[in-house]
């Protein structure tokens, strides 16, 4: 039994061994279920909602199917050593309440949501869920820590100043970040953007505002581990919130998604960027953009299960063991 520094034993996910994978709670990796963040160093949260995509829905689904597919899940990381089990008290504490029918009274019950995850000092990892929801979680992320460093993972900037004539919408948050002052935009990277565009502008804007822009062709063929380098010592010791958006993988891997462009990353491209994560001040993260009706085999859903699962063993104050 692991405990904390007040002999408390941390929550461990549900073992193959004493449930069938197949059987036991429908949480992220088995975890115990709560209502609040209270007591809980880090949480997984789902937030279903696709009303703000453009083109194909059914993010909706996502965190449902995330979990599903997390049941494969085991404690400790070998590739890296992590076990985040031993580290911190960890629970999944449900979906966040979105209104389905009303797409700006959702940022702000998200925002609302996560005042309250922040307060008590838990550390959120989010299922979505489309891009939108970022908006509202770095709001209520800025409040407590400030603006923020970013990784930002992405096929698109998601930078629009509108769509259809709409502020919000999924690809529109980063725009509506840097207007609010929740982002330290020189310590921004968005890696992995691709393919056709509206104009140069979608890929200068944020390099006007000095976000550090890698586009997918700049990744091809090649180890992200000194990128992901220089990424650290540039941000340094300034918070950071980490936004994996599935599509920034190519769809050979994670075609379950709304706006599939192709030449994308590879998985181990997606691994050694949030691996390379782990030193930062790392204060939330999310994997959005996993749409089940399109993932037929659940493989998009499942490297999203991963990829949440890797934010976690790289959060300050992770043990390593082995
Ligand atoms: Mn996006
Ligand atoms: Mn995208």
């Amino acid at each position: 039994m692991v405990t904390d520094d007040e002999g408390d034993s941390f929550n461990q996910p549900l073992g193959g061994n004493d449930m069938p994978r197949f059987g036991g709670p429908a949480t992220m990796m088995r975890l115990p279920t709560q209502v609040t963040a209270e007591g809980l160093d880090v949480c997984f949260v789902g937030v279903p909602m696709d009303i703000g995509t453009s083109n194909r829905s059914g993010t909706r689904h996502g965190p449902r199917q995330i979990r599903a597919e997390s049941c494969m899940l085991r404690p400790y990381n070998m590739a890296t050593g992590a076990a985040p089990f031993d580290s911190f008290q960890v629970a999944d504490i449900g979906d966040v309440a979105t209104n389905t029918f009303d797409l700006k009274k959702s940022v702000a019950l998200i925002e609302e949501a996560f005042d309250g995850i922040l307060a008590h000092d838990c550390i959120p990892l989010t299922l979505g869920g489309d891009h939108t929801l970022t908006l509202p979680i770095l709001r209520a992320i800025a409040k407590k820590h400030g603006p923020v460093a970013m990784v930002h993972i992405d096929a698109h900037a998601d930078i629009n100043d509108e769509m259809f004539g709409e502020k919000i919408a999924h690809g529109t948050p980063f725009r509506r970040a840097v207007e609010d002052g929740l982002l330290v935009c020189d310590k921004v990277w968005q890696i992995g953007l691709r393919g056709t565009g509206y104009s140069p502008e979608d890929f200068d804007w944020p390099r006007r505002q000095g976000f550090n822009v890698v586009t997918a062709e700049e990744c091809w063929g090649k180890s992200l581990a000194p990128l992901m380098d220089s990424v650290r010592q540039a941000i340094g010791d300034h918070p950071v919130y980490v936004t994996y958006d599935i599509d920034s993988l190519d769809p050979a891997f994670a075609p379950g998604t709304g706006t599939v462009e192709i030449g994308g990353l590879t998985v181990w491209q997606g691994l050694d960027i949030v691996r390379g994560c782990r030193g930062l001040n790392i204060v939330g993260g999310d994997l959005v953009e996993v749409s089940p009706p399109y993932d037929t085999t659940g493989n998009t859903a499942l490297i999203g299960a991963n990829l949440l699962y890797e934010m976690l063993c790289v959060l300050p104050g992770v043990k390593h063991g082995g």
